[in-house]
C-alpha cells in the first residue's frame, strides 16, 4: 500500500486492511481476496490464528486454545470446501459420549428421550418437568419476555422451563464448558439468542423446537437430498490433522504472506483523512510501518478492549470511544498433561466430562476435561493419555491465575477421582489465558448498541469476531464472512456514487 488515489486516477482496486489475524479476521481476509480485493491483515503478534493455536512436541499434538468446532453454520462448510480440508477433517472417536459429574462421579449425558428417563444424572421430578415443559413453563416474572430489553440470565430462563436441577446439572456445566462462565452471569438473550427467539414464538422450547425443525424440514424437501444425507455424517464437533490451527495455517497459505503483516500492532484509523478525495477514505498506521497508508474500508477483529489503544480519527478530529462500556472478560487456564496408560484405571471413552459447579462440595475443583487422546488418537504415543483440562471461569477467576505447581495439583486431583489416574502426569503444559472470552453479561446490549453507533458514525468501518454474534470458532467465522460481504457492497456502492 502507497500512494493515495486522486479523483484523477482513482484506483479500479479496492484495499481494504483487516486487524486481527485470529479465525475471524483470516475468513474476512479470504472472502476479500476472491472477490479481487487487494486486502492486507495486520496481526499485533509475531504469529497468526489467535485463539487458535496449536502445538506439536514430543509426540504429543494439543491445542492450547479451541479444541473442536462445529459446522452449524453454513459458512464453514463454504470455507472448509473452499479450502480443501476436508480430508485434514478429524471427527472425534465416540464424540456422542460426552459425561457430566454427579456426586463425585461421571454419568453419560442422554442423548434421546429414552436415554434421558433411564439416567441418573436427573430426578424423576426433573425428568417429568422435562417432559412436560410445554404445559408446565413459566414465563418470567416481568410476564414480558417480549420486552427487547429483557436481560434474563441464562439460568432464570431455563429454571423457569425445566428446573433448578437442570440448571445445575445441565446448564451450568454447558456454559461453564463452552465459555467458562455460569448461568447467572450470562444474558439469555446474547448467549442462547436462538432459544430466546424460540420461548417469543412459540412459549414452550420443547414444543417451539418440534415445530420449527418441522418447518424446517418442510423448507429442505425442495433441496438436494443427497447432499443433505452425505453431509449427515459430519454432524458435531471435529478439529483437523495436526490440530485447529491447521485451519489459520491454511487461510494464512491461501492469503500469501504478502498479504499478512505479522508484528503490526495497528496504532491508529483514520476516516476522510483525505480532504482533496470525493470519495470515502481511511488511513491505517502499524508498529512495524508507521509511514501512513491509504485504504478504503476497515474490518476490526481485535477484541474489543484493544480499540482504546487505537488512535482513531473522523476527519482528522479525535473520535472518542467513551461511550464504549466496559466489556468483561473470563479468565481461564488450561492444563495439558499426559498419564500413562497402566497409570489411569477408569479411562472413559469419549468426548471429555464436565463438572457442574455443584460439584465442588465433592472436592472437585476443575470445569472439565477433553479426553483429547481418546478422540484423536494420534494425539499422543499409544500408551499414554493426553488430556486438557480447564480451569477458572466466572466462578473461579482467582484459580484461573494460580500457578502451574498449583494447578497441576488441582487437575491431578480432580483427575484421581474422576478417572482414578496414579500419581503424577508424565507432562504438563500450562496455558493461562487472561481474557479468554468476553462476558455476554446480562449488560450485554449496551456493548453491541456501541458497536452499532461506531459502525454508524464511521462509513466502512465493520466489527467482527467474537464480540458480536457468538463465542465459538464457527460463529467468528461467519462474522468474519458477513463483514467481508458488507464490506463487498460498501465498496461498490461507493464505486456507484463516485461514479
Ligand atoms: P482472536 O482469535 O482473539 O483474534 C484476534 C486477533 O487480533 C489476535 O490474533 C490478536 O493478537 C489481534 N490483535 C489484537 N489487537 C490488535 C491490534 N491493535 N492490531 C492488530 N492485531 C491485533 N470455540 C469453539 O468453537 N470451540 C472450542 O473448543 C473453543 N475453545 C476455546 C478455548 C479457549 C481457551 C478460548 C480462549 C477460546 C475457545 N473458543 C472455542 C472460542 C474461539 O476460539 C474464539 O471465539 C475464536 O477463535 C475467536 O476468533 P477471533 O478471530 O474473533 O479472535
Amino acid at each position: 500500500m502507497s500512494s493515495s488515489a486522486t479523483d484523477d486516477n482513482p484506483r479500479s482496486v479496492k484495499r481494504v486492511a483487516v486487524i486481527g489475524a485470529g479465525v475471524s479476521g483470516l475468513a474476512a481476509a479470504y472472502k476479500l481476496k476472491s472477490h479481487g480485493v487487494d486486502v492486507t491483515v495486520f496481526e499485533a503478534e509475531g504469529r497468526a490464528g489467535g485463539r487458535l493455536r496449536s502445538v506439536s512436541r514430543d509426540g504429543l499434538i494439543w491445542d492450547e486454545g479451541a479444541n473442536t468446532m462445529t459446522e452449524t453454520e453454513i459458512e464453514v462448510k463454504g470455507l472448509i470446501d473452499a479450502l480443501g480440508l476436508q480430508e485434514k477433517q478429524q471427527f472425534p472417536i465416540s464424540q456422542h459420549k460426552r459425561y457430566i459429574v454427579k456426586n463425585g462421579a461421571p454419568v453419560l449425558v442422554p442423548t434421546n428421550p429414552v436415554a434421558l428417563l433411564k439416567s441418573k444424572l436427573l430426578s424423576a421430578q426433573s425428568k417429568i418437568q422435562v417432559i412436560f415443559e410445554p404445559f408446565l413453563w413459566k414465563r418470567s416474572v416481568s410476564s414480558n419476555v417480549c420486552d427487547e430489553n429483557s436481560e434474563e440470565s441464562v439460568g432464570g430462563f431455563f429454571q423457569r422451563h425445566f428446573g433448578k436441577e437442570v440448571v445445575d446439572y445441565l446448564i451450568d456445566p454447558f456454559v461453564g464448558g463452552t465459555s467458562a462462565t455460569d448461568p447467572e452471569s450470562l444474558s439469555m438473550r446474547h448467549f442462547f439468542p436462538e432459544l430466546w427467539n424460540l420461548e417469543k414464538r412459540f412459549g414452550s422450547v420443547i414444543a417451539g423446537a418440534m415445530q420449527s425443525k418441522f418447518f424446517d424440514k418442510k423448507e429442505k424437501t425442495g433441496e438436494n437430498k443427497t447432499a443433505l444425507k452425505k453431509n449427515k455424517h459430519k454432524r458435531g464437533s471435529f478439529s483437523f490433522q495436526g490440530g485447529m490451527q491447521t485451519l489459520t495455517d491454511t487461510l494464512c497459505k491461501e492469503l500469501g504472506k504478502e498479504n499478512l503483516k505479522l508484528n503490526s500492532k495497528v496504532l491508529t484509523l483514520g476516516y476522510g483523512h483525505d480532504e482533496s478525495s470525493s470519495s470515502p477514505n481511511w488511513s491505517i498506521t502499524c508498529v512495524s510501518n508507521q509511514s501512513t497508508q491509504d485504504i478504503d474500508a476497515v474490518i476490526m477483529t481485535a477484541p474489543l478492549c484493544n480499540l482504546k489503544d487505537i488512535k482513531i480519527t473522523k476527519r482528522r478530529i479525535p473520535y472518542p470511544l467513551s461511550f464504549l462500556p466496559e466489556i468483561s472478560y473470563v479468565p481461564i487456564s488450561i492444563m495439558v498433561t499426559a498419564f500413562r496408560k497402566e497409570n489411569v484405571k477408569r479411562p472413559l471413552e469419549g468426548f471429555g466430562v464436565l463438572v457442574p459447579s455443584k460439584e465442588r462440595q465433592n472436592g472437585l475443583k476443575t470445569l472439565g476435561t477433553l479426553f483429547s487422546s481418546m478422540m484423536f488418537p494420534d494425539r499422543a504415543p499409544s500408551d499414554f493419555y493426553l488430556y486438557t483440562t480447564f480451569v477458572g471461569g466466572t466462578q473461579n477467576r482467582e484459580l484461573a491465575q494460580a500457578s502451574t505447581d498449583e494447578l497441576q495439583k488441582i487437575v491431578t486431583s480432580d483427575l484421581r477421582k474422576l478417572l482414578g489416574a496414579k500419581g503424577e502426569p508424565t507432562f504438563v503444559n500450562h496455558i493461562y489465558w487472561s481474557k479468554g472470552f468476553p462476558l455476554y453479561g446480562r449488560n450485554y446490549g449496551s456493548v453491541l448498541e456501541a458497536i452499532d453507533k461506531m459502525e454508524k458514525d464511521l462509513p466502512g468501518f465493520f466489527i467482527a469476531g467474537n464480540h458480536k454474534g457468538g463465542l465459538s470458532v464457527g460463529k467468528a467465522i461467519s462474522s468474519g464472512w458477513q463483514a467481508a460481504d458488507l464490506v463487498i457492497s460498501y465498496l461498490n456502492s461507493a464505486s456507484d456514487k463516485s461514479a
